[in-house]
């Protein structure tokens, strides 16, 4: 019987130990995989990660749309307020964004004060409703320290298995447009070919 005992404790002592060194491998793992795919500042996913969700989605939808949007004015908030309200108006949009896109779309920092959302299987007009929601939002949101800031978009939609820098583009060009129209405003540039459709 004091074998018997002695072994089963041995045993159990081993497998404690293994449980335990699984656990640290995974959080060792979960942390990496933070580092990777996260922005810091925002929690939301960085450009990477985005295109790396949104290439999968390329592949199997017929139509989405994506969207840039950029914070109108930023370098003023920065030169009056300073780089840490600055800092504290991102992560406030970033909330604010995680609050409208809770629908299956994919978001992320997509470097400075832009940030992109590719909505899957959604009609160039559905995702102008959308745009148009988080732009109102935002206007009327009171930002820390700052009050108000507005947001411009742009807004396209995709072709299937379109090169991701394209679609890029064609947003860019759009909330290009947004700015140059005055900001606060959500400016859509479709895809050539649903243009001839129309
Ligand atoms: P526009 O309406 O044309 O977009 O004007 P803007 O001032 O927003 O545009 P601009 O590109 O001139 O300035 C962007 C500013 O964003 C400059 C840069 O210092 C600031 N910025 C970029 N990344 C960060 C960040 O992580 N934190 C803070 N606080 N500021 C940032
Ligand atoms: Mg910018
Ligand atoms: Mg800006």
């Amino acid at each position: 019987v004091g074998t018997r005992n002695f072994l089963m404790a041995t045993a159990t002592v081993i497998y404690l130990l293994i449980t335990i060194m699984l656990y640290i491998l995974y959080q060792r793992q979960q942390a990496m995989e933070t580092l990777a795919t996260r922005d810091p500042l925002t929690g939301l996913f960085n450009r990477h990660k985005f295109n790396q969700l949104v290439l999968r989605q390329l592949k199997n939808n017929q139509k989405n749309a994506l969207m840039i949007l950029d914070i109108d004015h930023f370098k003023r908030v920065n030169d009056t307020h300073g780089h840490n309200v600055g800092d504290e108006v991102l992560v406030a949009l970033a909330d604010c964004m995680t609050k409208v896109f809770d629908n299956g779309e994919i978001f992320a920092r997509h470097g400075g004060e832009e940030f992109v959302v590719f909505f899957p299987n959604t009609s160039l007009a559905h995702a102008k409703i959308m745009a148009d929601t988080l732009r109102g939002m935002i206007e009327h949101e009171a930002m820390p320290t700052v009050g108000q800031v507005t947001i411009s978009i742009g807004l396209t939609n995709t072709s299937q298995h379109e090169p991701m820098l394209q679609i890029i583009e064609r947003a860019d060009q759009a909330l290009y447009e947004a700015k140059r129209q005055g900001r606060n405003k959500v400016i859509i540039r479709p895809y050539l070919q649903d243009r001839k459709d129309k």
